[in-house]
């Protein structure tokens, strides 16, 4: 038996383990997760606004370890080692007997002055719910200022994630036009940078500005965040802008574990990779044995984790941790074989979204030769919440993938 650990299950790890016992019955492979469900981030989006329950979009681990038989470890990672070859868990438990390493435990978040004044849809999976408190409330007043926002990491533009923050803002939009009180709310999306939504291209930013013109938002961008306050946001001119309820995304920043670890990593504190997602450590770097780390080895990182190249549009999507989980699966096993034609994610590197608004989606896309947003009224809901149950479904091998996806 070949033993691989893999660190995390979130898209990366989950694939990573499905994939490998696709490619061979031969692994024995543990997953260790501080979290007992698989979080399906892109349709919490719902459960704020009350379409969708908590547990609609989790997925109990113990069900995807009995569908692809990997053995479980609910535990912290709190230590990884690479040139001692082991990780420690906060149970005091070490491993180190494994033939292959794959760390994927996602990314940590910006820290901001007065962040505690804030709910993120992208941080911990439970403030979806506090979310939804926020929103009942909210309600329940009868009016107020709403404001919903992200930020950026000046070290790396890859980690910024602004998408599923436009969503909620749409999404609460239709659920006070629904209730008829929508006039008596301001909702406001605010950003530091001059044209948040970019990366999606030209033709997505005017037609997001579209958007919120008939939507009745307000945009406040450009300005740089000093603080957030219970009642407000405070920018670097002194400027305030008020809020009785603000949703903040924070910018992706290096996984805490992984900025205390023998890791190399950019700037941000993501894991450099190359483009089969094997670590890249330095010719001076040298395992405990004494062995050229830069030389082929067993350490591979994939999803938010790693440090993402290419085009400055780029961002960690879970399209993407998905195929570099799908490569690392396959470059393993060419590896063990003595074979050569291992796969890269460069080539994949892709912006592809449905962006939900309650009453309908737009489908966004971008690669290095086109860019492009296309409306898709009610329908692109629909498709946005079917994905969801082919997501569930196709991960407990209830039914078959659909290759790519
Ligand atoms: C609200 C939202 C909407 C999104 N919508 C889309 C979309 O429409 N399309 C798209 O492509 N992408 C979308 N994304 C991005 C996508 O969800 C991420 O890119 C993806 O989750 C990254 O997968 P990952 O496995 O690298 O990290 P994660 O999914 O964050 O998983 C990390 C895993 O590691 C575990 N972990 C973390 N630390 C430890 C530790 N110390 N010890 C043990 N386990 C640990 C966590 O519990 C988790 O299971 C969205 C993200 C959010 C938040």
């Amino acid at each position: 038996m070949k033993k691989v650990l893999i660190l995390g299950g979130g898209f990366a790890g989950v694939e990573a383990a499905i994939f490998l016992k696709k490619e061979s019955e031969d692994y024995e492979i543990t997953l260790v997760s501080n979290r007992d469900y698989f979080y399906i981030f892109p349709t919490s989006i719902w459960v704020p606004t009350g379409e969708s329950k908590f547990s609609d979009v989790c997925v109990d681990v113990k069900d995807l370890q009995a569908a692809h038989g990997f053995n479980l470890v609910i535990d912290d990672v709190e230590e990884i080692s690479a040139k001692r070859g082991e990780v420690r868990l906060k149970s005091g438990t070490i491993l180190n007997d494994y033939g292959q390493l794959i760390i994927a435990m996602g990314a940590s978040k910006m820290k901001h002055k007065g962040i505690e004044n804030t709910l993120s849809i992208c941080g911990a999976p439970e403030q979806s719910l506090l979310l939804k408190d926020k929103v009942d409330e909210m309600i329940a007043k009868g009016s107020g200022n709403i404001c919903f926002g992200f930020g950026g990491n000046p070290n790396d533009s890859s980690a910024v994630r602004g998408g599923p923050g436009f969503e909620l803002l749409f999404n609460v939009h239709n659920l006070l036009k629904k209730k008829g009180i929508r006039d008596k709310y301001n909702l406001t999306f605010f950003a530091p940078m001059a044209e948040p939504g970019k990366r999606m291209g030209p033709q997505a930013l005017k037609m997001m500005d579209k958007f919120f013109g008939m939507l009745n938002i307000d945009q406040h961008f450009g300005k740089k965040i000093t603080s957030f306050e219970e009642d407000g946001i405070i920018f670097e001119d002194d400027s305030k802008l008020d809020s009785d309820f603000t949703m903040f995304i924070p910018a992706g920043d290096g996984h805490d574990v992984i900025k205390a670890s023998d890791l190399p990593l950019n700037e941000a504190g993501f894991i450099k990779i190359d483009d089969h997602c094997m670590v890249e450590f330095s010719h001076k770097d040298t395992f405990c044995d004494g062995e050229d780390m830069s030389r082929p080895h067993n350490i591979y990182a994939i999803g938010d984790i790693a440090a993402l190249e290419g085009y400055d549009w780029r961002a960690k999507q879970g399209h993407i941790a998905e195929v570099m989980a799908r490569n690392v699966a396959h470059n393993i096993t060419e590896r063990n074989k003595g074979g050569v034609s291992f796969k890269g994610y460069h080539e994949h590197i892709n912006i592809l979204c449905v962006m939900d608004s309650g009453d309908g989606a737009s489908f966004v896309y971008r690669d290095d030769k086109k860019a492009f947003m296309i409306p898709m009224p009610i329908f692109g809901h629909w498709l946005k919440k079917g994905w969801g149950v082919y997501c569930r479904y196709s991960k407990l091998g209830k039914i078959p993938r659909i290759p790519g996806m």
